[in-house]
């Protein structure tokens, strides 16, 4: 039984298709898991309660709070998240923190469970960027860590770009450790500081990449020994992503899913799955390539559930 979150503020009205983000794809995600029977039906989507400002002012400035929540964002600030900040995109982003809550409390229950969105990792204490607009995987793990549920968090990102929110937002943690894999030459030019970084060069592809992604999964699981793992599963690795360069195919991205939840929970350490960056025109072939990351915990919970 896989265990996945679904809101459908997902998707933020007001959003053009035409938008670099594609908004759409959070919808198509969840439609790909019904499609596939992972998911038996729409009923069976886990649903969470949209995150109150007292969870978002754990990770982000109680004035950025109020702003986003109010539609009162100023105009500079907007454009360096690159949306229109209307009461759309606050509920979108209040439902995705939300969601991401709610998959680590399943993943603490069951080993592992996934969100259809969040991955927001260029947002930090001070505001949004880059499409993110609150930090969920921060605002979650910081709930879990003060409700006393967890003690050792470890954040993988393997999206294409560094986790400079994540990274900046527990520099100074030392409960949350933070590895990045990305493209070192790729925004955003000015990167932050993780616990671990490993920068790739453009066009590695499949054989390098996983080699050098399990390399930095095994340190990074043996440095931290968390009891709970955040796991962002950006696809913008792949070869057709707008926003990539890393050369990545469906199967390697099938294969890199796969290590991750098998080296967690290997050791015992519950994954929540969190969807991240991914800009492939192609909406079907995207809501396909992001639902690898359900497929992989669901056989990986029946390998070692
Ligand atoms: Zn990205």
């Amino acid at each position: 039984m896989a265990h996945v979150v679904f809101h459908e503020a997902y998707v933020a009205a007001g959003v053009p298709a035409s938008h670099r983000f594609p908004m759409g794809k959070f919808k198509a995600v969840a439609g790909a898991l019904v499609a596939s029977g992972l998911v038996p039906g729409w009923d069976a989507f886990h649903r969470p309660a949209p995150a109150p400002a007292a969870w978002l002012q754990l990770a982000h400035d109680p004035a950025y709070v109020d702003q986003v929540l109010g539609a009162a964002v100023p105009s500079p600030l907007a454009r360096r998240i690159g949306f229109e900040m209307t009461p759309s995109v606050a509920l979108r982003s209040q439902c995705a923190v939300a969601g991401t809550a709610l998959a680590a409390r399943l993943a603490l229950e069951h080993g592992a469970a996934c969100n259809t969105a969040g991955g927001s990792h260029h947002a930090d204490a001070q505001g949004g960027a880059g499409f993110c607009v609150f930090n969920d995987v921060a605002v979650a793990a910081r709930l879990l860590l003060a409700e006393g549920a967890v003690q050792r968090v470890l954040v993988i990102d393997l999206d294409v770009h560094q986790g400079d929110g994540t990274a900046r937002l527990f520099e100074h943690d030392p409960r949350v450790f933070t590895l990045s894999v990305h493209c070192e030459d790729n925004w955003p030019r000015r990167k932050a500081v993780s616990d671990m970084d490993i920068g790739l060069p453009k066009g590695i592809g499949d054989v390098g990449y996983l080699a050098a992604a399990r390399a930095a999964v095994d340190d990074a699981l043996e440095a931290c020994r968390p009891d709970l793992v955040f796991f962002n599963a950006g696809v913008d690795p792949h070869r057709e992503d707008r926003l990539g360069l890393l050369d990545l195919s469906d199967e390697g991205l099938a294969a890199r899913e796969a290590m991750v939840f098998d080296a967690c929970l290997k050791r015992g350490a519950p994954v929540t799955g969190v969807l991240g960056g991914g800009y492939a025109r192609d909406l079907d072939a995207l809501a396909r390539r992001h639902a690898l990351l359900h497929h992989a915990a669901d056989a990986a919970l029946r390998r070692f559930g």
